[in-house]
């Protein structure tokens, strides 16, 4: 690994390696993963014999779907290191997520595992357009989250200059972006949209900066906002995904040739999409729960975890992996208004293509009586937009009525009224109903 081929622009061959030289390698790969977790993690000895499974049943990938599916509450269940899968001396490095929805869950990793993941961060960058020799600034938050180091341990693999500057302190990250002329940017999309606004507000033109590429992730984002940046910056702006529970960041990420959706590093994690509701296996292009199985990690192995991200497989394209659309949410995020289903990510879609809006937003939502209601806040792009305050309400409310089927209450708001993230993932809903 770490050859740099430039085959198709792959740093590692196996990227652009033929169908059935990756199938094969992640069907060994999966015998051996399920084995390793049988021989070493009681939940998993248990929940196969429960469902009346073993690794030795396993002769082609399809035969995967046999087995239980693993769920966030049984990392919890097993606090802190109840599934690690090996010796906890042979644990060099613990992260935790970051408990966007409940306790933190605790993962391991074992030296090799740092180096796999280092590599694949490395193949992510490369893939995203970063080359050795490039300055590559962290605003990721390091610590417990797998964000900052994750970024990090890749950029220094793959040869870059990294400034290791965290999250939060915008005027010291303007500062440093300003003078050590970063070529790339790890960083969350709404903390660059904060990033954004504090170059515009020192009189800086985002353009202007030595920024090229900026890869982005860690939370939703949508086309629309990557058109918004991209036109703000003159930035490449790429989609990169993952979760602590399966490694961190770089479990998938977009080539900066096509932009077409992650692509999942498949000779190290095996991709299933399932109807969320009754767990069957869903046909490659349909929408549903990805579940992923890792082939390679050994302190921590998850067998066909739930992510609870919502998304589709799609052929590949720039490599010859596996791409998953970009999500719309998680099915956490899903707001259930007078039965409609709604993702932030679509109101986010309706803001971002208003011109005179910028793009941050907040969704309130609250019961009226017994019927739900919905305010959404925004902001003017700038003060000359002040005399259309209204006409850009009424313009939001009507997609906004398109889409969720009520007329929901529009805040146009002055410029940067909206509190900016500086630090972690944005939050943007605040959902006020009582819980039933
Ligand atoms: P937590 O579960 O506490 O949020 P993680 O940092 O492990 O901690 O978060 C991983 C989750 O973040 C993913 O499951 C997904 O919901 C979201 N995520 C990560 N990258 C992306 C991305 N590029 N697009 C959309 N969502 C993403």
């Amino acid at each position: 690994m770490g050859v740099s081929t430039d085959r198709r622009g792959a740093r590692d061959a196996i990227e652009v390696a033929s169908t059935d030289e990756i199938r094969a390698l992640q069907l060994s790969r999966l015998k051996t993963t399920l084995a390793h977790v049988y021989a070493n993690v009681p939940h998993y000895r248990q929940a196969f014999d429960a469902a009346g499974v073993h690794p030795d049943d396993l002769h082609t990938l399809s035969d995967l779907a046999r087995f239980p599916l693993t769920a966030k509450g049984d990392l919890r269940a097993n606090y802190p290191f109840g599934l690690f899968a090996v010796p906890r001396e042979q644990v060099v490095r613990i992260h935790a997520s970051s408990g966007t929805t409940g306790k933190p869950t605790v993962v391991g990793y074992t030296a090799r595992d740092i180096d796999t993941w280092s590599e694949l961060m490395a193949r992510s960058i490369h893939a995203a357009g970063g080359r050795a020799g490039d300055i590559a600034h962290v605003a990721y938050g390091y610590g417990l989250f797998t964000g900052g180091l994750g970024a990090h341990y890749g950029a220094e693999r793959l040869g870059c200059s990294v400034v290791p500057m965290s999250g939060g302190q915008t005027e010291k990250q303007i500062q440093l972006i300003t003078d050590f002329k970063p070529d790339l940017i790890l960083v969350t999309p709404s903390y660059m949209l904060t990033l954004i606004d504090a170059l515009e507000a020192a009189g800086i033109d985002p353009r202007s900066t030595s920024l090229k590429l900026g890869i982005f992730g860690a939370e939703p984002w949508t086309e629309a906002m990557r058109a918004e940046m991209e036109a703000r910056t003159g930035m490449d702006a790429v989609d990169i995904f993952g979760l602590s529970e399966v490694m961190g960041p770089g479990v998938a990420c977009e080539c900066v040739e096509s932009k077409d959706g992650p692509v999942i590093w498949e000779d190290h994690f095996y991709p299933e999409i399932i109807h969320p509701e009754t767990g069957e296996v869903l046909p490659d292009g349909e929408l549903g729960e990805l579940v992923i199985t890792t082939l390679t990690k050994e302190a921590l192995p998850v067998i066909r975890y739930r992510t609870r991200d919502l998304t589709r497989l799609l052929p590949p394209s720039a490599r010859n992996m596996r791409r998953i659309g970009k999500i719309t949410g998680r099915s956490d995020d899903m707001l259930i208004i007078r039965g409609v289903n709604v993702f932030p990510t679509q109101i986010e879609e309706l803001v971002c293509a208003i011109e005179g809006l910028a793009p941050h937003y907040l969704i309130h939502v609250d019961k009226d009586g017994h019927l739900d209601s919905v305010r959404i806040e925004v902001e003017l792009r700038d003060a000359s937009a002040a005399p259309r305050r209204e006409a850009l309400a009424k313009e939001l409310a009507h997609k906004a009525k398109g889409l969720i089927g009520i007329s929901a209450r529009i805040d146009v708001l002055d410029p940067a009224s909206i509190e900016r993230v500086s630090v972690g993932k944005a939050r943007r809903v605040f959902d006020n109903r009582p819980k039933s």
